[in-house]
């Protein structure tokens, strides 16, 4: 399919911006990427190598507002002054995993959005597609973007992790399979502080979905329950939920430990206690995965070999070690109130949690009821940290604070009697202190490795 030298224009170079530049020059689009930044001396050798013209530092704006087609990064917001121009000069912009999708071909896509589990669900679905030896890859927010993957390996299926920022430019993104596993409020700032757009976004995943599609919904969640109220969909429904009675033909459950998986008229059942990755977080997960395998035609066998030999992924209720009869448990990922819930709920001893970040305006509320159940002492871990002190203090007695991975990690060692679990999920994004979440979640290992 040639684009007959029509103007591609990528803002933005990094992961997805440099794949559709790349993707758009071998399919014969006149490609000009514009970075506002610095870009990564390896993405700037991609383009380099291709051949692409590119800036950095700035957009030439003479450039940018005579192109045919925009690819707009998810990392860009829609305020931002050149996407303001671009969008009212009229032309089209849409996001990488749209401009991936028109060059797909025949493949199969499963496409994985929510507030929190996304990753986790993305590479167990993966996991189980390449467990029954299809040709499949991960791509999207998880790592390779897609249309760098279309560019240098076109796979049978794609098993995408899709964010709400790459939702928001799509036009006919069509995934055969989708899962929304949850929304809960995050990114707000991204859409005027209104949910309802943030919802209206993520359910944005089956907008061009037909009745030959399948659309896997966890219907135990407010938010995706209020939508259905109001809106219809046309993609054919399945329900994951922790309660059997709401499941009639097809769909998900998990009863008496079982995690119960209908579909086609075979049930499929595991039990949780084999499922490598705990919590009942985890166990919406897997059953996202479990039917979007068996949507796809996978045997009940291999799902449930997938499962148990599931590794995981790091920073995610990933075990770190025991110290002296104190564990210790990485969730660095746990970047939002609502992925502490899932965390302290998977909790089965007394924890010290080691909370605190930069704080996107959280509401401790939800986690109010476990705090208090279950938890001994909270080790801050940030720079303002007004916030956790005014909301706990009044129930848990013990709240001190740190500024590094490693005095946080001593702090909550001397708090912690044999058969704690210490716990790092820190309900917030981790840039006062660190470079990333992962950066955190490193630093914490190492301070647990060399006590
Ligand atoms: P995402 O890619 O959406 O950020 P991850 O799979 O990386 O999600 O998990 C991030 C964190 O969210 C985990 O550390 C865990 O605490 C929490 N989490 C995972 N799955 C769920 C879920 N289904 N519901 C709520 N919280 C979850």
């Amino acid at each position: 399919m040639s684009a007959n030298n029509k103007k591609l224009v990528i803002l933005g170079a990094a992961e997805s911006g440099v794949g559709a530049a790349l993707l758009g020059n071998q399919q014969g689009w006149d490609v000009f990427v514009s970075d506002g930044g610095t870009i990564k001396p390896s993405f700037r050798a991609m383009l380099q190598d291709n051949g692409i013209a590119f800036e950095e530092g700035g957009h030439t704006e003479g450039k940018i507002l005579t192109a045919d087609c925009v690819v707009k990064s998810p990392g860009i917001p829609d305020k931002a002054e050149i996407v303001k121009k671009i969008r009212n000069a009229g032309i089209e912009v849409c996001s990488e995993i749209e401009f991936g999708y028109r060059y797909k071909g025949d493949s199969k896509i499963i496409a994985i959005t929510g507030s929190n589990g996304k990753s986790t669900t993305t590479k167990l679905t993966w996991h189980i597609l390449k467990t029954a030896g299809y040709d499949v890859a991960m791509v999207g927010n998880i790592g390779r973007s897609f249309a760098l993957q279309i560019f240098e390996k076109p796979c049978e299926w794609y098993v995408i992790e899709v964010s709400s920022f790459q939702l928001d430019d799509i036009h006919q993104f069509r995934p055969d399979i989708a899962v929304l596993l949850n929304i809960t409020p995050d990114h707000l700032d991204r859409y005027n502080y209104v949910f309802e757009n943030y919802v209206a976004s993520k359910f944005k995943i089956t907008q061009n979905q037909l009745p030959s599609d399948l659309l896997v919904l966890n219907i135990d969640d407010p938010a995706i329950n209020n939508y259905l109220t109001t809106h219809s969909i046309h993609a054919k429904t399945v329900h994951i939920t922790m309660d059997e009675n709401k499941i009639h033909d097809e769909g998900a459950f998990v009863n008496k430990d079982n995690l119960h998986i209908r579909y086609d008229g075979d049930d499929m059942q595991a039990s949780v206690h084999d499922l490598t990755i705990k919590g009942k977080h985890n166990q919406f997960n897997s059953m996202a995965a479990g039917i979007s395998g068996r949507a796809a035609h996978i045997r009940k066998e291999k799902i449930r070999e997938s499962f148990e030999s599931f590794e995981g992924l790091e920073h995610r209720l990933e075990y770190v070690a025991t110290v002296r009869g104190v564990e210790f448990i990485n969730d660095s990922k746990g970047t939002n109130v609502n992925s502490v819930w899932f965390a302290l709920e998977s909790m089965t001893k007394p924890v010290i949690l080691l909370l605190g970040g930069q704080d996107k305006g959280n509401n401790y509320h939800e986690i109010e009821g476990l705090v208090k159940e279950k938890v001994k002492a909270i080790v801050c871990l940030g720079v303002h940290n007004e916030p956790i002190h005014d909301f706990f203090y009044s129930f848990v007695h013990t709240i001190v604070d740190t500024t590094s991975a490693k005095d946080a990690v001593h702090a909550a060692y001397a708090l912690a009697d044999k058969g704690d679990v210490v716990l790092l999920s820190p309900a917030c994004a981790s840039f006062d202190l660190f470079k990333n979440y992962e950066d955190r979640g490193q630093q914490f290992k190492e301070a647990v490795r060399s006590l």
